[in-house]
């Protein structure tokens, strides 16, 4: 997939909110986390993360504080969630693969938060699974069926 002069685009439901990132994303991931779970009301969401300094934003998105240190964009015009930020890392935005105008391009590396899924959730892909974060040298507690030893 392309290089670090490509551009990707997104935008809320309405159009109100835009943002652009070059290059590719840091990570993409299936999130089943409670929290996730009812910012969007859907039974999981699928993640970007890009560096700021790779980031531009058009139009002026609200937020709120969803967990300590957390927080959460949306448009104030269609309500659209379109990001997530942490203190514990300051210097990257997570967005939406669904807000993407190519979510198809942005294909996911692992689950997390495997635990919090709903039990009608039934997954069949071969990614990772994480019963909580992937962060800092986690590995994964279970596999995917593809993958299965
Ligand atoms: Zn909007
Ligand atoms: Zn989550």
């Amino acid at each position: 997939m392309g290089d670090g002069n490509t551009v990707s685009a997104g935008r809320c439901f309405c159009g109100a909110v835009r943002f652009e990132f070059t290059g590719q994303p840091k990570w993409v991931i299936h999130c089943h986390c409670e929290s996730c779970r009812r910012a969007v009301s859907s039974p999981m969401t699928t993640w970007l993360a890009v560096p700021n300094d790779r980031l531009t934003w058009t139009g002026s998105a609200r937020s709120y504080v969803s967990s300590p240190g957390a927080l959460r964009k949306f448009c104030g015009n269609c309500g659209a969630q379109v990001s997530f930020e942490h203190e514990r890392f300051p210097d990257e935005t997570h967005l939406y693969v669904a807000s993407m105008d190519d979510p198809g391009a942005f294909r996911p590396s692992r689950h997390v938060f495997f635990e919090e899924r709903l039990p009608w959730m039934d997954v069949h892909d071969d990614l990772p699974r994480f019963l909580k974060g992937s962060g800092k040298g986690a590995r994964p507690d279970l596999h995917g069926p593809a993958t299965e030893s």
